[in-house]
């Protein structure tokens, strides 16, 4: 199971969450087309609406009427190749002894088979697969005995893997990161209340400010009178392991992840990518949309090193095709790819060009672009990658294909070059990555281009000393 999703969570002074949660929503969309759903508490209950499919398709005229509330969680669900699983969608929502609890998650467990098996042995009852589920009941059955802070400890101190959370109980909002904050999460205030969510772009659109990222191993709880927040560093981490892609890829370019805005960061590891492997040619053209900042920044470089490179919108994007990625075959995904995307003749014809992506996966976009670019006249192809080579299969929530279908999995860049038809190929390298995140590798996850995963997986090597740290004591509350 590949969670690859958006989280949110809001709590208001006096009025229904499910209008600014929506808007989120729409805001979190590229972190998952499948599902989205809504979970809200007025008080005395829950109220659900969790269906398949975009936002505005899940959400019909009345159903956020229905949800009433002042505080409330969301989540969108990225689909997982050739699967479409209604038993996924979330948010979570369940009614336990210890209250009602909702759930939504973005990441993946490396240990939930074996929790959902010592929680079944002692008689609870699973309605999915998803991990999503295993840490409801395993919170549920920790609130029987704990105050909420302390239940969430132990909660922690069960589950491995990547998780940022915004969870419901009753109808308190909490949001906890992961301790090593492999995925996103933040916290921004409202005119009347506070929001938790995967990206600041969602805050952006409610008109509110990002206040902080969430710390990896922090607890916020929201008042659900909407009035403020209080924190608790759960778990102390010597460290983190954020994922570089969500800067390379996934994130918004207009959200601030980990204090770095994802669109500079981009420009950024485009201009370092003029520098380490620039090429001369008459014209820089981005990959839509991923491509776009990546390539400005790498023509903007040119251009101060004094080259008289171009950057054209040389490729229009058909934005009604959805993800070419996730298409189950091969057949389809190519297909797909020119459906998405056409080339602008006068921008190329008779052109030595350059080709710009964030990424190359599994070939299957820039192969079809370079026969798409020569059909239309370039004399020359050359592609530059915002990233190093992905070599191996992500387990922290990215669907990012099997190993063996990864070109790079077993073939050097001169072999994938050849394979794609460039006529020159060459990828950014993992120190401009650290450098430009300002942060050290060792604080990164790069188990997709490195192969070494900074959690213990099952036949796959660990690039760091796996134990769990101590979790005991006391909670300890953050002073903001
Ligand atoms: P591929 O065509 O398989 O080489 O995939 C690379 C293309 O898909 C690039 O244009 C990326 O922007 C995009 N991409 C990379 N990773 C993902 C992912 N995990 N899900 C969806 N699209 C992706």
């Amino acid at each position: 199971m590949h969670e690859k999703c958006g989280v949110v969570g809001i709590s208001l002074e006096d009025r229904d969450a499910a209008r600014p949660l929506y808007y989120s929503l729409y805001a979190l969309q590229h972190r998952g087309q499948e599902s989205a759903g809504i979970v809200t508490h007025d008080g005395f209950q829950q109220h659900s609406h969790v269906e398949m499919g975009l936002v505005g398709d899940a959400f019909g005229p009345g159903d956020l009427e229905s949800l009433n509330g002042s505080n409330g969680i969301g989540h969108v669900r990225y689909p997982t190749a050739g699967s479409v699983n209604a038993c996924c969608a979330q948010p979570f929502s369940v009614s336990f002894k210890s209250g009602s609890l909702g759930l939504s998650h973005n990441g993946n467990l490396v240990n939930a088979d074996e929790i959902g098996d010592e929680l079944a042995d002692l008689g609870h009852a699973f309605t999915s697969d998803g991990d999503t589920e295993v840490i409801a009941h395993d919170l549920a059955r920790n609130l029987l005995e704990e105050d909420l802070v302390r239940a969430v400890k132990r909660t922690m101190e069960r589950i491995h893997g990547s998780y940022s959370l915004t969870i419901m109980h009753d109808e308190t909002v909490l949001g906890v990161r992961d301790p090593q904050g492999n995925r996103p999460l933040c916290i921004g205030k409202l005119d009347d209340g506070y929001v938790l969510t995967s990206e600041s772009a969602a805050i952006d659109t409610l008109d509110g400010e990002l206040i902080r990222d969430v710390a990896p191993g922090e607890l916020v709880v929201l008042h659900p009178d909407g009035t403020g927040y209080d924190t608790y560093q759960l778990v102390e981490q010597t460290n983190t392991a954020h994922c570089f892609f969500e800067h390379v890829y996934f994130a918004r370019p207009d959200s601030t992840i980990d204090d770095s805005l994802v669109y500079e960061v981009r420009r950024e590891l485009g201009r370092k990518l003029w520098e380490e492997s620039g090429v001369e040619s008459d014209v820089v053209l981005p990959v839509p949309d991923s491509g776009r900042a990546f390539a400005s920044g790498y023509a903007e470089a040119a251009q101060d090193d004094g080259s008289d490179i171009e950057f054209a919108e040389g490729l229009m994007k058909n934005r009604y095709v959805g993800r070419t990625f996730i298409m189950p075959t091969q057949d389809e995904r190519e297909r797909a790819v020119r459906l998405k995307l056409n080339p602008i003749k006068s921008t190329i014809e008779g052109k030595k060009v350059t080709i710009i992506d964030d990424s190359i996966v599994r070939g299957t976009t820039s192969t079809q672009l370079i026969q798409l670019l020569k059909d239309a006249g370039a004399e020359e192809v050359n592609v530059r990658i915002g990233a190093p080579p992905i070599v191996a299969p992500c387990y922290m929530g990215i669907d990012m294909a099997s190993r063996d279908e990864l070109i790079a999995g077993d073939q050097s860049v001169e072999e994938i070059r050849d394979e794609i038809e460039a006529d020159s190929l060459s990828y950014l390298s993992i120190d401009a990555i650290a450098e430009t995140l300002e942060t050290s590798r060792a604080d990164l996850c790069l188990g997709c281009v490195t192969g070494e995963y900074p959690y213990d997986i099952e036949g796959e090597e660990t690039d760091r000393d796996v134990t769990r740290p101590e979790i005991g004591g006391e909670p300890t509350v953050a002073d903001d």
